[in-house]
């Protein structure tokens, strides 16, 4: 646990919290500023920064489980549909520095909008990335 970490202190109980499910590696709390009803956040137990240093096995395990978490959200709150969002380092929207998955919720009046501006690569372009970042 890192003593500097709300996040820490928040999901292994040094400070109370809405949690809404907890296992042996993660606690799952509603987030104090939701953008939708519903929008909670999944939190291992131990301290990593981001996705890149988060261990495989423990990546698996926490996105298997924000599935489990979408579906049981969708049963209770009847919402139309979900977004699961994973913010890593500032530029990319990052304000807590330990590694957290947001599920929010949505619904068709909420107003609220996840986004980007989309792109207009050329074909060229798009073939040359591939080159670039390809995996196999
Ligand atoms: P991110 O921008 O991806 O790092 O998201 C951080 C999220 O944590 C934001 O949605 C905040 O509203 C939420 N948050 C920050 N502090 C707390 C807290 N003490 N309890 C619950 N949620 C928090
Ligand atoms: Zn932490």
């Amino acid at each position: 646990m890192n003593d500097n970490c709300i996040f820490c202190k928040i999901a292994n109980h040094v400070f109370d919290t809405n949690m809404i499910y907890e296992d042996d590696d993660f606690s799952v709390i509603l987030d104090a500023n939701p953008a939708t009803k519903g929008h909670c956040l999944i939190l291992p137990k131990e301290h990593y920064e981001n996705v890149f240093t988060l261990p495989e096995e423990l990546t698996a395990k926490a996105f298997v489980l924000a599935k489990k978490l979408s579906a049981s959200l969708k049963e209770k709150l009847s919402c139309d549909g979900l977004n699961i969002v994973q913010n890593n380092g500032e530029t990319a929207g990052q304000t807590v520095f330990h590694f957290h998955i947001h599920l929010i919720p949505r619904y068709n009046d909420d107003g609220q909008k996840i986004g980007w501006k989309p792109g207009k690569p050329s074909d060229e372009e798009l073939a040359a990335l591939k080159e670039e970042i390809r995996m196999n």
